[in-house]
């Protein structure tokens, strides 16, 4: 089968389409293989080509965490889902026996593997995954926005659902609107019928949130977001952060965020390393939290909502598998708005 490979960690140039790949066999009998019409990037995959301590890999490597496609074969044990579902993946694998998956949180696993990480990705003509990792979507879901969806919603949901909860009163804080996580965090905020503060280096990104429901914009390269926010609130802050970005905005984060507010984090694109003065974290009695990916009822939370036609992504752009190496460089120049595509079949 056709899939991009990584041939060893490093830059993009060791990214590499190979068409010599064996398709992977339905072995266990709770797996499904996925036919992948499309996949979709994230940070995360950028972190796989440079290499993270810890995540061994072996090449060639078939990139890819977030996709969508037909099931083409099932395991002797699955109930629900046939051959000629559509169906979107949750990249994240958990062992589904620790006390935690037994308690319904998947993403504590301590054996939590995350497809294109530490499992074949989705950048691929086929993927095995476990049943309890797709849903159905329905017929005449455009497989760009199938693939697009899980991964980004999934982690924004958890972070504003389940963790900062969010609730219609709150002033929520989103660093760098363009990015997947921010748009999703943004669309459920505004889903919830909180404020939702944004903020880009681009006025032209700035404005296509604000046509999406973001109530206030804030240009990070031009202006001090933390007192700009203290400045347009007398001096309050908001209420909640959504930090995806680490060291550049964890500082200015904090500048923002008001007694009592919960500063929420899913990584860490911009460095991970961050200082907290912890005089003002006890004085303000701020709450810090992490947040990854969600779980299997997040999972359906999420899934509902695509049925219903809430938080669709938006597509930045959509790239042939054949030129997959462009949509990795779209993804790192920090241009994209929206989600970046890869179409897999031709
Ligand atoms: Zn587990």
């Amino acid at each position: 089968m056709r899939a991009l490979t990584l041939s060893a960690h490093g830059g993009l140039d060791r990214l590499e389409v190979r068409d010599d790949l064996p398709v992977p066999d339905v072995v266990s009998p709770t797996d499904v293989r996925v036919r992948v019409q499309a996949a979709a990037l994230n940070h995360l995959d950028l972190f796989v080509v440079e290499g993270m301590p810890g995540v061994t890999i072996t090449p060639p490597w078939v990139m890819g965490a977030d996709g969508a496609g037909v099931v083409d074969a099932v395991g002797s044990e699955v109930q629900g889902i046939a051959p000629g579902d559509m169906v979107m993946i949750n990249p994240g694998i958990s062992d589904r026996s620790c006390e935690y998956c037994l308690a319904g949180e998947q993403p504590l696993c301590p054996r939590y593997r995350i497809l294109g990480e530490h499992l074949p990705g989705t950048l691929a003509e086929y993927v095995v995954v476990p049943a309890p990792n797709v849903r159905v979507v329905p017929a005449g879901t455009p497989p760009a926005i199938a693939a697009a969806f899980p991964l980004s919603t999934l982690t924004a949901w958890r972070m504003v659902v389940k963790r900062a909860r969010v609730e219609p009163g709150d002033d929520v804080l989103i660093w760098g609107i363009g990015g997947g996580v921010a748009l999703a965090a943004l669309q459920i905020v505004k889903r919830i019928g909180a404020r939702a503060w944004v903020t880009s280096g681009s006025d032209e990104k700035l404005a296509r949130a604000r046509e999406m429901g973001a109530d206030e914009t804030i240009n990070h390269r031009t202006t001090d977001v933390a007192r700009e926010i203290r400045a347009r609130t007398s001096k309050r802050g908001v209420t909640v952060v959504v930090d995806s970005v680490g060291e550049a905005t964890w500082t200015k984060s904090l500048g923002a965020l008001g007694r009592a507010g919960r500063l929420v984090t899913c990584g860490g694109t911009s460095g991970p390393m961050v200082q907290t003065d912890v005089r003002r974290l006890f004085w303000n009695q701020w709450t810090i939290m992490g947040s990854t990916m969600g779980n299997d009822s997040e999972f359906d939370a999420i899934t509902a909502e695509l049925r219903d036609g809430r938080l669709l992504p938006p597509i930045d752009s959509v790239h042939p598998l054949s030129d997959a190496r462009a949509a990795f460089e779209r993804l790192a120049s920090g241009q994209q708005f929206g989600k970046v595509v890869v179409r897999i079949e031709e």
